[in-house]
């Protein structure tokens, strides 16, 4: 039976091959189908460098179709992680490509290792701006707000004088 992930991709490094951050990402993005059928793909943002990183992310989300369960599913982006060059495990590093599981249609999924929804996916602009524009109706079943709803009230929150 197969089901369908929300993928989030980042990348802030240049890859030899693949060249600058976004063009990582629109690599990445193609080499997703070896996990699935990629049914969506968002534009490619840019956006600001957090925690220890220092230089400025290229961020991305995709559709997924898939016939792994989560776990598989985590397991094969770390793969593609892995085969992208990423080093190391330093958290909030530069990294040259990151992949997250956002949402999964078969709702909440809570292991050691895995989490779904992504535990902070609905403080991230560079999450929920992607996600919107491939998949603004998907509800998250924690919150019971859509991707489309959450981006807004992240928004709010931001521009609310302090
Ligand atoms: P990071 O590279 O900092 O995003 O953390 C990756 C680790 O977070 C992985 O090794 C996973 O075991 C764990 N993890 C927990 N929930 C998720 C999720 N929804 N998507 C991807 N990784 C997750």
């Amino acid at each position: 039976m197969s089901s369908t992930f929300l993928v989030a991709l980042g990348s802030n490094r240049r890859h030899h091959l693949y060249g600058l951050p976004r063009d990582v990402v629109h690599a990445a993005m193609e080499e997703l189908s070896a996990l699935g059928t990629v049914t969506a793909r968002s534009p490619v943002i840019s956006s600001a460098p957090m925690g220890a990183a220092r230089r400025r992310f290229a961020n991305a989300a995709a559709l997924i179709e898939s016939e792994y369960d989560p776990e598989s599913m985590l397991a094969g982006l770390k793969w593609l992680e892995s085969e992208f060059g990423r080093r190391g495990s330093r958290r909030w590093g530069d990294r040259v490509l990151d992949l997250d599981i956002v949402l999964w249609s078969g709702g909440v999924w809570r292991s050691r290792a895995l989490t779904i929804p992504h535990q902070s996916f609905r403080e991230r602009g560079f999450v929920l701006t992607p996600a919107s524009a491939i998949a603004p109706d998907w509800r998250d079943p924690v919150s019971g707000q859509n991707v489309r709803q959450l981006k807004a009230r992240l928004t709010r929150k931001a521009t609310l004088p302090r």
